[in-house]
């Protein structure tokens, strides 16, 4: 998940950025079920006995994916959801 460009990291340097508020754009998260940002401090993470690590911005997404176990790609308030389902 770990995925940050440096590109990313040196027009913030430029723009004489501190180094907490670098820190914060390094550590923004995806949320595992929504997509959407989760901003250090909020959310929740957890990590399954597998290893795998899961983000999730809200109670919402948690349940959705854990408990409900919905597919992010059928609804529509999701950024991963697709038109047509899961066959395209
Ligand atoms: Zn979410």
């Amino acid at each position: 998940m770990r995925e940050t460009p440096l590109s990313f990291v040196r027009p913030s340097a430029k723009l004489g950025r501190s180094s907490r508020e670098e820190w914060l754009l390094l550590s923004i998260r995806k949320c595992s079920f929504c997509g959407k940002d989760v901003i250090p401090g909020t959310g929740i993470q957890i990590v399954r006995n597998d290893g795998s690590v899961l983000y999730f911005c809200s109670n919402k997404c948690r349940l959705n994916q854990l408990k409900l176990k919905r597919d992010p790609r059928k609804l529509k308030w999701t950024s991963k959801h697709v038109k047509g389902g899961k066959g395209i």
